[in-house]
């Protein structure tokens, strides 16, 4: 039966590999991915990585293995080409919690603050932003801001966190939240040291606050691959998204990576909406060129601007 779903699969692949080459099309895939579209990806990385490797790609197609919001960056950064997504029901729960006209009264009530956006807000958002962060440049770029003032759009749990390590700024935070992240507890980090004395922990930003308080690392999805391969301790205990389990074994295969959570269970960091995307429907829209990210031209050029700000600044 195995070897059945193998040579299925191996036949995906192929289409894959021949669709590609033919049409000149690129796979940008997020660490999020299931660890299959990883190993065929062309490139694997967070999302600042694969924001500049849209830019630079001279591919006439990108196929956008990620969120809705990652596609439509790729499609920002490099209008000219097409971006396709392979599944359009592939987006992210804490982007859809900002809104553009929540975001144009906050800037009423503050009009000497910036907008500081997280990367993971949806392109509308992104128009009404003065200048967009990813998880792993946010303390380095606001740091870097003449303003005094910052509005942080949408992740609460980033923004309280860049606001500890600059207390010299002002923070108006939204209330969003990633919900994998957000579920991740102190005390189900806490059993797994208790069984694993040995191991550091190393979580996301986006896990609340009680749990980045008990954690020995705190950094981007990349930053934490750095740590966790590197580190001394042999076992590491992880709070971010399975599917880095993936790359951190392929990565350094001598440790130990532990994840809180059953790689088939969605809920706490099992972003469900990442797995929406399958070696399938990269097949799929590779070969039918569907699921094409269209934008308005304006949208392009005011989302374009913030992310300019950033790409200038790191
Ligand atoms: S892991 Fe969280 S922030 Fe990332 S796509 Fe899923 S819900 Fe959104």
């Amino acid at each position: 039966m195995t070897a059945v779903i193998d040579e299925k699969k191996q036949e995906v692949i192929n289409k894959i590999n021949y669709l590609r080459k033919k049409k000149n099309a690129v796979i940008l895939a997020h660490y999020y991915q299931r660890g299959e579209i990883q190993d065929i990806a062309d490139v694997v990385g967070d999302s600042l990585e694969l924001a500049r490797r849209a830019q630079e790609t001279d591919a006439d197609i990108i196929v956008f293995a990620g969120v809705k919001f990652m596609a439509e960056t790729a499609k920002i950064l490099n209008p000219d080409k097409k971006v396709l997504h392979p599944n359009p029901e592939s987006g992210c729960p804490m982007a859809d919690m900002a809104t553009v006209e929540g975001v144009l009264k906050l800037k009423e009530e503050h009009p000497d603050a910036v907008v500081v956006s997280y990367i993971n807000t949806n392109a509308d958002v992104k128009t009404v932003s003065d200048v967009i962060v990813t998880s792993r440049n946010a303390v380095n770029v606001i740091r870097k801001l003449e303003a005094k003032k910052i509005i942080f759009v949408p992740d609460q749990f980033l923004g309280s966190y860049v606001a500890r390590q600059i207390p010299e700024k002002e923070f108006i935070l939204w209330k969003g939240f990633c919900p994998p992240h957000f579920n991740l507890t102190p005390d189900q980090l806490l059993a797994l040291k208790e069984k694993y004395p040995d191991a550091k922990i190393a979580v996301h930003p986006e896990c609340n606050t009680e749990t980045v308080k008990i954690a020995d690392f705190v950094g981007s999805t990349s930053q934490i691959i750095e740590f966790a391969t590197t580190c001394e301790a042999k076992n590491v205990i992880i709070g971010t998204e399975v599917g880095l389990k993936h790359w951190l074994e392929k990565v350094n295969p001598d440790k130990n990576y532990i994840f809180p959570v059953n790689a088939d269970y969605c809920g706490t960091v099992h972003c469900c909406d990442m797995k929406k995307n399958t070696l399938e429907k990269i097949a799929d829209v590779l070969e039918n060129e569907t699921n094409e990210i269209i934008l308005p031209e304006d949208i392009i050029q005011k989302a374009k601007r913030p992310l300019d700000v950033m790409l200038s600044i790191v």
